[in-house]
């Protein structure tokens, strides 16, 4: 079976056409700053699988925590203000995954930054917004001239499809 492999979640995340306006009616949680301690964070050796959706991903870390896991996503860079979509809707994807893996909902993912981490709490909005995104993605899996979503060339100046990407900005 073939797998939607985050990776392509990503990619498809930077030409994601949906406004921020409607992604905030989607119900996505913008963060909130917490201080964690890392001694507690367990690296991840496998991927983690969900045939339903034909996702795989493997967070960066997973934090054991009163009888929930909790994944962690580290980006490399200091923290934007709040944290990006793609990088909410990658956490996401790994609160799905770790729940049907472990059976466990986590009730937030942390998104780990340089200078700060941000919380996400895993709402049936924002999973269901994920699932959405997904259904999406495999639509659109074939098709070639999919648009670009934003008018930010900060954002293709960090991005690693810039090399191959004909609708980058800078
Ligand atoms: S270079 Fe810009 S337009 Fe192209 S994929 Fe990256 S962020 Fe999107």
């Amino acid at each position: 079976m073939l797998y939607l492999a985050l990776a392509l979640l990503i990619f498809a995340l930077f030409f994601f056409r949906k406004s921020a306006t409607q992604r905030k009616e989607a119900g996505l949680p913008g963060g909130r700053i917490i201080y964690t301690d890392t001694h507690g964070w367990g690296k991840v050796e496998k991927p983690l699988f969900y045939t339903a959706l034909e996702l795989t991903g493997k967070p960066d870390y997973l934090i054991q925590q009163k009888g929930t896991i909790i994944p962690v996503e580290v980006k490399s860079g200091r923290a934007p203000e709040a944290p990006y979509d793609s990088h909410i809707y990658q956490l996401a994807a790994y609160c799905l995954l770790v729940e049907k893996t472990y059976h466990t909902r986590p009730p937030y993912g942390i998104i780990h930054y340089e200078n700060r981490d941000f919380a996400v709490d895993y709402t049936r909005e924002l999973e269901n917004a994920l699932i959405d995104l997904l259904v999406e993605m495999k639509r659109d899996e074939h098709k070639r001239n999919i648009p670009r979503s934003h008018e930010q060339p900060g954002r293709c100046a960090k991005c690693g499809y810039r090399k191959i990407c004909d609708q980058r900005l800078a």
